[in-house]
């Protein structure tokens, strides 16, 4: 049997329109953008042109988008780069206690250096305390980063709330926007977001291409360069460009544009039936279900049942455990410990994310092989009790 792909929010496939769009960089139109000869002049046009595609979706002007490599290389110039820039006297960040670790890791090697980082706690939901960080901003914070969607729980976080407390002390903004662009609307000058890290594949676009939007009004000076190179990109990312990648990630975001309706509304509809079909035959609970959350992410504990034991019974499905990220490492996952999970049942949860190519028969597929495995790790282990 081919696998059932339900693990969308680690990454998706590429869409078939990307894909035929990036082939011709690769050897027809490999001239490198900064090249001043016609292939180099060809090469920055269609870059140009992905970046105003990059820049509509995201509700802000070209010239506020740079290329990375992605979100983790995003969050990390972010972070790093404001640290070296000119406000960098204001030695406070905070930061949600639900945020990836390629923001996490960053503000410990802060912490380490200098800066006082504070973890902002999340309710059972996993939405930022926004009594806390209102109580914890000051004159002299830095940054606050608090990711716009959660990768294992979905929850969302609310951004313009978050925006006016910190813009009030005068700190700027950082959103890791990975897990939401491409599934919700989001528009970085409505919400008033001054720094925001993305990632291409997470909506169907190509793995290694990414960017971080820099608000125009931030002063000269505010972040400066933590890789030292050629100037590309303003100088804050400097290397040659993916022009393949960028030129995916520019369709990928104009199919996010055209489809977020549609998609959003056909990925709900298998999410809501994938957790009726489990709710109503397993013992369980859902992770953030109370929250406002991405259309496609559902977190389930089984409690009694470890997560690597159920996805090892269900090779046939594609599914994540906590966080894709964290999976091979034995600690819980931080995300569900902070949403107040205790450590077994945070052992005990899988994430299952759907997107656009997944059908109603694979949520019934998944489903009953859920059930099943789920029905029988849990008849072994009270067998094994009795003995
Ligand atoms: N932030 C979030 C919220 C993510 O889900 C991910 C990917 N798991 C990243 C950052 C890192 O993205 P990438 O691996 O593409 O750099």
């Amino acid at each position: 049997m081919k696998p059932i792909y339900l693990d969308n929010n680690a990454t998706t496939a590429c869409d078939p329109e990307v894909l035929e769009a990036m082939l011709p960089f690769f050897q027809q139109q490999f001239g490198n953008p900064h090249s001043p000869h016609v292939m180099g002049r060809k090469a920055m046009h269609h870059v140009e042109k992905a970046r105003e595609s990059v820049a509509a979706g995201l509700g802000c002007e070209p010239d506020e988008i740079l290329f990375t490599a992605g979100a983790t290389e995003s969050n990390n110039i972010a972070l790093f780069g404001l640290a070296k820039g000119i406000l960098n006297d204001r030695k406070r960040i905070l930061v949600c206690a639900t945020e990836h670790k390629s923001v996490l890791y960053p503000c410990e090697e802060l912490a380490a250096n200098g800066f006082v980082v504070e973890k902002i706690p999340v309710n059972s939901q996993g939405e930022i305390r926004l009594d806390v960080l209102q109580q914890q901003l000051s004159t002299d914070t830095l940054v606050v980063s608090v990711h716009a969607a959660n990768n294992e729980v979905g929850t969302i976080q609310p951004l313009a709330a978050v925006s006016q407390l910190v813009h009030e002390r005068g700190a700027l903004l950082h959103t890791d926007a990975a897990q939401a662009c491409g599934k919700m609307p989001l528009k970085f000058s409505d919400l008033g977001v001054d720094l925001a890290s993305i990632s291409a594949h997470k909506l169907y676009g190509p793995k290694g291409i990414g960017a971080l939007f820099v608000r125009r009004g931030l002063s000269p000076g505010v972040m400066r360069t933590v890789i030292q190179g050629g100037g590309q990109e303003r100088g804050l990312r400097p290397g040659t460009l993916n022009v393949a990648g960028i030129v995916g990630m520019g369709v990928a975001f104009a199919l996010a544009e055209v489809r977020l309706h549609q998609d959003v509304r056909h990925i709900a509809d298998l999410r809501d039936a994938f957790e009726h079909k489990i709710e109503v035959v397993l013992e369980c609970y859902f992770n953030g279900h109370g929250a406002q959350r991405l259309s496609g992410t559902t977190s389930i504990t089984f409690p009694g049942v470890p997560a690597d034991m159920l996805i090892a019974n269900v090779p046939e499905l594609c599914i994540g455990m906590g966080s894709a990220c964290s999976s091979g490492t034995l600690s819980p996952s931080h995300v569900l410990l902070a949403m107040g999970l205790c450590r077994e049942d945070a052992g005990c949860t899988i994430r299952v994310s759907f997107g656009r190519t997944n059908s109603q028969r694979d949520v019934q597929i998944a489903a009953d092989l859920i059930g099943r495995a789920v029905s029988s790790l849990r008849t072994e282990a009270s067998n094994r009790v009795q003995i």
